[in-house]
């Protein structure tokens, strides 16, 4: 039996070492939550949820998924595969037709060859990055992020007690560079993390930028996982590059990550998946196996339905519209003064760069920070936007133009109004 007046030396995280009784030790929660937030995504769309809920007329910015309905193929054959009584335990990385399924679908995309046993089905892409980084890197380990990041990469990195190691892309067009990426690696460099098109800045990778990634990871020897989540969605005149075709080897260094969610509009389906060297894939299947097992068999039924019959249709659709919101968007942005907008390639985002504005007033309020200045926004122009910090970068405002056409320009334009009185 413990009893209260036992105790034990614990450190406090400040170098300093307490005694801490026994009883109040077992409340404590375990040194790893202390790096667990809540990533500032949820929290803006929840704020801005919460306001809609009470009667204020909000723009919400700040969700992460398209706004429209999936399509009929991929939820008639939801409701089959339920009608058909699929409500059985699959494999734990997905059923066999599936994973071959994927494996045909991204070779044929990617140029590369994927067997079936060479993927893992995943509950969605997060998953699926997570698994990987709990297969791959060690306590002590840097894994190379450029910033901005989307807000999950470094808390998954830091989860695996290994050390994200940031290489900021600002003053290179958001992109990472062979130097920015050669300056970073050091001995105990593990990884890169690409995410092309990218959130929250909406560029697009191209051949010659992947490639010599690509060389560097090669000649110094870590992986490169590759995140192409978005890779459906591209604004006409760029094309989508996925790296593991570009050079000779490079594949068995790669993890590609990708989902179904924006592609299909399944956000809340919870599927998606990885693909890399066997080795790495069985020990994600291990790791799967002991935490969330398969994937939702309704998700994995419908992902296999839309892979063997989407005829591209509803992508069109969907990037038709987000094409012209865009367009839209643009013409007010660049109407902005003070305001530049990082290249709105791919993806359903627009990155501003508020610097500027930064350290002025808006009636008599100082703005020392860009949180401060999406407070403002929500508070004084009803626009929810997710504040750059989020990402790693304290200049930016992430802005997803995946919601209503007329409600992209009217937030657009408050956002206007109100940068023009902040001086
Ligand atoms: N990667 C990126 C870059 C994303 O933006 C997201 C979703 N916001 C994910 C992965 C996770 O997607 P999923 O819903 O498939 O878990």
């Amino acid at each position: 039996m413990v009893s209260h007046l036992d105790a034990s030396l614990e450190s406090t995280g400040h170098g300093r070492v307490e005694m801490v009784p026994q009883v109040e030790k077992a409340v404590l929660l375990a040194e790893r939550t202390k790096i667990l937030t809540p990533p500032s995504t949820s929290k803006m769309r929840e704020l801005a949820n919460e306001l809609k809920r009470t009667g204020v007329d909000v723009v919400n910015f700040a969700a992460g998924e398209l706004d429209g309905d999936a399509s009929n193929l991929i939820k008639e054959a939801a409701k089959r595969a339920i009608e058909d009584g699929r409500n059985k335990y699959t494999p734990t990385v997905g059923m066999k037709p599936l994973r071959e399924a994927i494996a045909e679908n991204v070779s044929r995309r990617c140029g590369a060859r994927y067997q079936g046993d060479e993927v893992a089905v995943t509950a969605g892409a997060k998953q699926a990055l997570y698994n990987a980084a709990m297969a791959l890197f060690n306590p002590g380990d840097e894994v190379i992020i450029p910033r901005p990041y989307w807000v999950t990469f470094p808390a998954q990195v830091e989860i695996t007690g290994a050390k994200p190691v940031f290489v900021d892309t600002r003053g290179t067009d958001y992109r990472l560079t062979a130097e920015g990426l050669e300056r970073a690696v050091t001995t105990a460099t593990k990884a890169v993390i690409i995410n092309s098109p990218n959130n929250p800045t909406g560029v697009v990778y191209d051949r010659g930028a992947l490639l010599r990634i690509a060389e560097i990871a090669l000649e110094r020897r870590f992986w490169i996982i590759f995140d192409e989540c978005y890779c459906e969605l591209v604004r006409p005149g760029v094309s989508h590059c996925n790296v593991v075709q570009l050079l000779d080897g490079i594949q068995a260094q790669t993890i590609l990550v990708n989902s179904f969610s924006k592609s299909h509009a399944v956000t809340g389906w919870r599927i998606g998946y990885a693909c890399g060297p066997r080795h790495v894939i069985n020990a994600m299947e291990n790791l799967q196996g002991h935490t969330t097992s398969n994937p939702c068999s309704i998700s994995q039924y419908a992902a296999l339905a839309a892979l063997q019959n989407d005829d591209g249709s509803f992508m069109r659709k969907v990037n038709a519209v987000l094409e012209e919101r865009l367009r839209l968007a643009m013409h007010i942005v660049d109407s902005m003064k003070e305001i530049s907008c990082a290249p709105a390639e791919g993806a359903f985002y627009l990155f501003l760069n508020v610097e500027k504005k930064i350290g002025k007033n808006y009636k008599g309020q100082r703005i020392d920070t860009v949180d401060r200045l999406t407070e403002l926004m929500l508070n004084e122009a009803r626009v929810a936007v997710v504040p750059g910090a989020a990402f790693g970068d304290p200049t930016g405002l992430r802005v997803s133009y995946a919601i209503g056409t007329r409600q992209v320009e009217e937030g657009l334009h408050r956002m206007k109004a109100l940068f023009d009185e902040i001086n």
